[in-house]
């Protein structure tokens, strides 16, 4: 699933494209794309609204209306957004097509159906609703200072892999910038908050906003089905231990294990991230878990990355030809 920086890249495309931009009618093939409201309203309620701006919040882009309202667009596993001239050719996987006024459209797309598109604010005698009411800071503002880091930090007690995925707690981390974070900050992923020294907190908020910081210049990791309007990301090519389950730390030259915790697979280096003893006994059962790194067996995984990669350009390629683009 995208990620702050795959997100924030296609947010950054779009705005150029439709900004400006009115739109004067929806169309949607697929009602539950839509959040909590019917494709008949959704319609009415973005009629006639001008785009006047695109952003992100968390893994949703934000797209603001006239007139106070605003779409939000979770592209989840596979959903795809494209500018195209009207009348292009038939593609069974757009669920949802906004028509522009300047005879273009905006196309989303999603094979496996996850995505989901809201709509806030259009009515005005609603109370005004906050999709966002729970989701955690933006890591990358400057409001977000290791001060205030440090403060949320030492209000959990969770380990740190499924804290960081907590959007209540930080917005935008997913799966491939929780791993990666943790391994450049040299710590444990099952390690808990409670454990950390003043300096193990700095360390995890410095390597966690560079982190998101290079990948969003990279445009993002072309892992899944992520696809910007302008192009792939390549921030995958700069992973550390992310699928390299068997591969050499960059590091240490140990090779990477992969665990599963909370039910998501989880990458580090046993050597680089030492588990402190107050943190092993519960941690012994998700550790039995680790993937033993024999040379075939390492080989073999990074195959399959490989196969996930290449699989997942070939679809978009085909999304591409598909609208033109
Ligand atoms: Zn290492």
């Amino acid at each position: 699933m995208p990620e702050l920086p795959e997100v924030e890249t296609v947010a950054r495309d779009l705005r150029p494209l439709i900004t400006g931009a009115t739109i004067v009618d929806a169309t949607t093939s697929w009602a539950r794309t839509l959040r909590a409201i019917s494709p008949e309203d959704f319609a009415d309620g973005v009629a006639g609204r001008r785009i006047e701006a695109v952003g992100r919040r968390a893994k949703q882009i934000v797209v603001d209306l006239s007139g106070g309202a605003f779409l939000t667009i979770h592209l989840k596993m596979t959903g795809q957004l494209f500018v195209v001239p009207q009348g292009g050719p038939e593609d069974p996987y757009v669920r949802l097509v906004l028509s522009l006024e300047d005879g273009r459209e905006i196309r989303f797309r999603d094979i496996r159906k996850f995505g989901k598109i809201g709509l806030y604010g259009a009515d005005a005698d609603a109370a005004a609703e906050d999709p966002f009411a729970k989701i955690g800071p933006e890591p990358l503002l400057d409001a977000f200072t290791v001060r205030a880091f440090r403060k949320r930090l030492r209000a959990r007690k969770g380990r740190l892999k499924p804290l960081l995925l907590d959007q209540s707690f930080v917005a935008g981390v997913g799966n491939i910038y929780a791993d990666e974070s943790l391994w450049a900050a040299r710590l444990h992923p099952l390690r808990t908050a409670r454990t950390l020294r003043p300096a193990d907190e700095r360390h995890l908020w410095i390597e966690t906003r560079r982190i998101l910081a290079e990948a969003v210049i990279r445009r993002g990791s072309s892992i899944d089905d992520y696809t910007a309007p302008d192009g792939d990301g390549e921030m995958q090519d700069h992973l550390a231990v992310y699928q390299r389950t068997g591969a050499p730390c960059l590091r240490c030259g140990r090779p990477i294990r992969r665990i599963v915790v909370g039910g998501r697979a989880t990458h580090f280096c046993s050597w680089c991230q030492r588990l402190p003893a107050g943190d092993r006994a519960g941690a012994r059962a998700i550790l039995r878990t680790v993937s033993a790194p024999p040379d075939s067996r390492g080989r073999t995984r990074a195959t399959r990355a490989e196969r996930t990669q290449r699989a997942a350009a070939t679809r978009r390629a085909a999304a591409r030809a598909s609208v033109g683009g």
